[in-house]
């Protein structure tokens, strides 16, 4: 299954392209963490500007991700409602769009996915608060003192199993 368009059969006005591509070219690896969960849909004007074809309109897809923190999997819709691209023409040789609109929707995925952000259902991620803070977040650095005193902590620890 596959999108090709001819840069030669191209009219001035453009070439309006709206249809499905099959969920499988969003295939990702088994181990990845992200899966579609629909037909990637979109609703493009093709033009062509001399050495480049150029896309305009929408993409969408759904998705199931795996939540970084609770690692269950959570509904997420991406909607490319501005989508823009240019690929270039070679030799006037015809171009399979599907490869160039997968990688763009696959890039419209949040690198970190959280099930609390999720588009289609948020909930309150079971995992929250059960990890400690990850040094970079916004949170503010611990003052020294309220730092738990660790090698005290092992100190004791080695005392009893002496004693
Ligand atoms: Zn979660």
């Amino acid at each position: 299954m596959s999108l090709i368009v001819d840069p030669r059969n191209v009219p001035a006005e453009g070439l309006q392209l709206t249809g499905t591509l099959p969920k499988s070219v969003l295939d990702l690896p088994e181990t990845d963490i992200a899966r579609a969960t629909s037909p990637l849909e979109y609703d493009l004007l093709v033009m062509r500007d001399t050495n480049d074809l150029i896309l305009a309109g929408k993409l969408s897809a759904s998705f199931e991700l795996q939540c970084g923190r609770c690692t269950e999997m959570y509904a997420q819709r991406v909607d490319l409602e501005h989508y823009g691209q240019s690929i270039e023409i070679e030799n006037d040789s015809p171009i399979d769009l599907t490869t160039t609109l997968r990688e763009d929707i696959l890039l419209a995925l949040p690198t970190q996915p959280r099930c609390e952000t999720g588009n289609v259902s948020p909930r309150e991620c079971p995992a929250e608060g059960r990890f400690e803070l990850a040094p970079d977040s916004a949170e503010p650095v611990p003052q020294e003192q309220d730092r738990p005193d660790v090698w005290g902590t092992l100190d004791q620890l080695t005392n009893l199993k002496r004693n």
